[in-house]
């Protein structure tokens, strides 16, 4: 299936970043799907947590982010392709309204990891000193 492939991806990217980063664990992800892809973002979210299962991501939160369609053409019109008003229903010959030229798709095809969080692990071996700081002045 098409969403897999992408769906490893993207856990893949994720999974590089939170080792970057010495954590071990990821908290939530958030990924970014255009509206002119074929992706279905709730097929999306399930194949991530299917591929995510015993993976430091495992108990990771997937949020999904639309990206809205754009189109450019030559004479320098810019805007919303109004052939994609449907959701999924992606038509590849976009015209420009002004002068009737095709115009190209330059945004919403996309479909990537845009962020994720992961513990703030800078601190695990000085922890009591940071505790400290943080209870002083809240009330019990
Ligand atoms: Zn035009």
């Amino acid at each position: 299936m098409h969403e897999i492939s992408i769906a490893k991806g993207i856990l893949s990217r994720a999974l590089d970043a939170a080792s970057e980063h010495g954590a071990d664990r990821i908290d939530a992800l958030t990924i970014e799907i255009g509206r002119a892809t074929h992706v279905n973002p709730e097929q999306m979210v399930f194949c991530l947590e299917a591929i995510a299962d015993s993976t430091p991501a495992a108990e990771a939160k997937i949020r999904t982010e639309t990206i809205q369609p754009r189109a450019e053409c030559d004479c320098g019109w810019e805007g919303a392709p109004e052939s994609l008003d449907l959701p999924g229903g992606f038509a590849p010959d976009i015209r420009c309204p002004d002068c009737g030229q095709r115009a190209d798709l330059v945004q919403g095809r996309e479909c990537r990891l845009a962020s994720i969080e992961i513990p703030d692990v800078s601190h695990d071996d000085k922890p009591p000193a940071r505790r400290a700081d943080e209870v002083r002045g809240s009330p019990s």
